[in-house]
């Protein structure tokens, strides 16, 4: 799937009412687009703890205007299923980072920091 709104249209299909009852749950999952438009977007909420974060933004359930109540967890499975085949961990996708140097290094700063203001003294 590639728009929020074809995962609203799926999630209408599987639990009534209409799709603008879940855009915006669908919305957020793929809000990253605003910054990376390939499929990397996902590494930040298409993944199980992304999941958890859905229910902790949107509550535990969505009411549709059928008045039903869909448990948001469910919700955020489909989603990421219906982009990635299946729920990664957020690991699987940060153990795909290369290395880079500035990642590690530690700087050492020629000025020390004053405690009181964090300015160069
Ligand atoms: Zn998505």
């Amino acid at each position: 799937m590639s728009h929020p709104y074809q995962h609203a249209i799926s999630s209408a299909h599987r639990h009534g009412g209409k799709p603008e009852d879940y855009l915006a749950l669908h919305d957020w999952f793929d809000a990253s687009k605003e910054f990376l438009t390939d499929f990397r977007h996902r590494a930040l909420r298409h993944h199980a703890q992304g999941i958890f974060e859905a229910e902790r933004v949107f509550g535990s359930t969505l009411t549709n205007s059928d008045g039903k109540k869909i448990p948001t967890r469910l919700l955020g499975e489909q989603h990421v299923r219906e982009d990635c085949g299946r729920i990664p961990s957020l690991a699987d996708w940060l153990s795909t980072i290369r290395a880079q140097r500035w990642m590690f290094s530690a700087v050492r700063l020629e000025t020390p920091l004053t405690a009181a203001t964090g300015a160069a003294e």
